[in-house]
């Protein structure tokens, strides 16, 4: 599995000075802070003016601590990142997208793109026990020879249905047909954009069940990334290890 971040937070200081001295007043900044954490902040500040004199003491970690502590947790929705997860499979897909507020997914499709060389991703419990594995071979190499089998024989097909279509049309039609005996285990890439309080639900509600290893791998991962991106938005999360080494998030 690998995630690969495509798009992240940007805060345009300069606009903000702008819009400040038109409003007469100004920003304290906490140093060291990331352009995340500093969007979170402003945006809670546009909130009640708090800038200038109005301006509490409190550093920016302070700050959006007391945001999430608060419920306030709209204020993070205006920080999102883009991230493109490969080496993941339908299964976690499948739950990944069912996540429906603050997401946005593009997905590989399998009716444009031909999966006879698909990679299938295998769930690391089978190292556990040969049969399993064996049989997990067994199946997934009778789905993909049957995959195969299907694509080729209706390309050699010249049927009524064929002649109607293009060839890009019946080339879909057929991989529509052979898809569905597909693994679950197939390999895919998903571009995912997602805000912050989106991950931080997914987060608390996937990225801590014990019996869901390819979701805790990805939580994990993507909470690795982002909380060095925006440490404060994601401090109240922790990856820690299971027994068998692999990670779990933990949520204060
Ligand atoms: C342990 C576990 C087991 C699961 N088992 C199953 C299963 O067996 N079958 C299955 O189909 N799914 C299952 N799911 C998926 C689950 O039902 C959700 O679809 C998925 O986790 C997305 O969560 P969500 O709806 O909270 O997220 P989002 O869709 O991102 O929504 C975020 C939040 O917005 C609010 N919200 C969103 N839509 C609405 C709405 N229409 N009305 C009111 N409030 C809304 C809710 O507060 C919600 O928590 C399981 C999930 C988990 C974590």
């Amino acid at each position: 599995m690998k995630l690969y971040v495509i798009g992240r937070p940007n805060f345009d200081e300069k606009a903000l000075i702008a819009f400040l001295r038109g409003q007469q007043t100004s920003w304290k900044r906490t140093r060291g802070v990331t352009q995340a954490e500093e969007l979170v902040e402003v945006s809670g500040r546009i909130c009640y003016m708090s800038f200038g004199n109005m301006q509490s003491p409190r550093s920016n970690k302070e700050y959006i601590r007391n945001l999430i502590k608060m419920g306030h947790e709209s204020v993070l929705e205006h920080v999102s990142w883009t991230f493109i997860l490969a080496g993941v499979s339908r299964a976690f897909t499948h739950q990944l997208v069912r996540h429906r507020v603050g997401f946005s997914f593009s997905q590989l499709s399998q009716q444009y793109h031909d999966e006879t060389n698909a990679e299938l991703v295998e769930p690391q419990i089978l190292k556990l026990s040969k049969t399993a594995k064996q049989a997990w071979l067994n199946a997934t190499k009778a789905s993909t020879a049957a995959y195969k089998a299907i694509i080729q024989s209706l390309e050699d097909e010249t049927s009524v249905l064929s002649k109607g279509l293009t060839k890009k049309e019946y080339a879909r039609l057929i991989r529509s047909a052979a898809r569905s005996v597909m693994p679950n285990a197939t390999e895919t890439k998903i571009g995912v954009t997602a805000n912050a309080r989106a991950l931080r639900h997914f987060l608390r509600v996937r990225g801590t069940i014990p019996g869901d290893e390819e979701m805790r791998f990805a939580a994990a991962l993507i909470l690795k990334t982002i909380s060095k991106e925006a440490p404060s938005l994601f401090d109240d999360f922790s990856i820690q290890k299971m027994s068998d080494g692999s990670p779990i998030i933990v949520h204060e």
